[in-house]
């Protein structure tokens, strides 16, 4: 198992673009994993993703005592304004998909701020609903668009990602929840020193209460680790016994 940093995310989605076909990237977290478990078309698509970013605090700690592989957490709202200078770079027209009206919008405005010279080749609020898909995807075609930010939240974004994956033209297709609300400048960030110590969650959880009942995937994440950690250990003592 390879961890990527920003640095090798940004250089595996420049990869990835290099062969003309459409791609599929998802941003994983706790909550993710959770939900991948009793949901198996969730997990599916997970599976059959090209590329998993680490976005969760959960999931570095876990890699760190259950694989003892260290990484950090690469998050999407702060890998997109570095992809978006990427993006301006190369030339790759970026669509920004999802969140209320008018958000994706105002994310794009200060994406281009942050990476003069961004193609913008669309912005559109719409909807996963299956009777929006053929305005989404000739709206995303239309602007020959190479890399697609998509932002209907987990797990509707990736299995609509998954799902239409095949006509959406050479592209990378990016499921980032929240990510244009905070871009946007709509939901502030957790301050620096609670992202580095994992409670980004916390700090959610105070501005956005409403999250509590999706936030019980937190401690349920932890207790499965957890699990897991002791099967480990116990298997190790065996062997070593045995
Ligand atoms: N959202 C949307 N359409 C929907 C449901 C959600 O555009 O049908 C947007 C919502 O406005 C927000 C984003 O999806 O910008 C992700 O929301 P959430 O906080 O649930 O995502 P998370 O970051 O937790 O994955």
């Amino acid at each position: 198992m390879q961890a990527l940093d920003t640095r090798q995310a940004l250089s595996a989605i420049e990869g990835l673009l290099s062969d003309g076909q459409p791609h599929q990237v998802v941003t994983v977290n706790a909550e993710f994993v959770v939900r991948a478990r009793r949901d198996e078309a969730f997990r599916r698509v997970l599976n059959a993703s090209d590329l998993a970013i680490i976005d969760g605090m959960g999931v570095v700690f876990a890699l760190r005592f259950l694989h003892g592989v260290r990484t950090t957490r690469v998050g999407g709202a702060d890998i997109i304004p570095d992809l978006a200078r990427l993006a301006a770079e190369k030339k790759w027209p970026m669509f920004l998909l999802g969140a209320m009206p008018g958000v994706a919008e105002a994310a794009a405005k200060r994406l281009v701020e942050l990476a003069p010279g961004l193609l913008i080749s669309g912005t559109y609020s719409g909807s996963p609903d299956p009777s929006q898909e053929e305005e989404i995807l000739a709206r995303v075609r239309s602007g020959r668009t190479r890399v697609l930010l998509v932002a209907f939240g987990a797990p509707a974004q990736d299995i609509w990602i998954a799902r239409n994956l095949s006509h959406l033209g050479p592209c990378v297709a990016i499921g980032v929840g929240g990510a244009f609300d905070y871009i946007a400048g709509l939901v502030p960030r957790a301050p620096v020193w609670m992202r580095r110590a994992g409670l980004e969650w916390l700090y959610r959880l105070i501005r956005q209460p409403w999250r509590w009942r999706r936030q019980l995937a937190l401690p349920l994440f932890v207790y499965l680790a957890l699990s897991e950690l002791a099967r480990t250990r116990l298997r190790q003592s065996k062997a070593e016994r045995g």
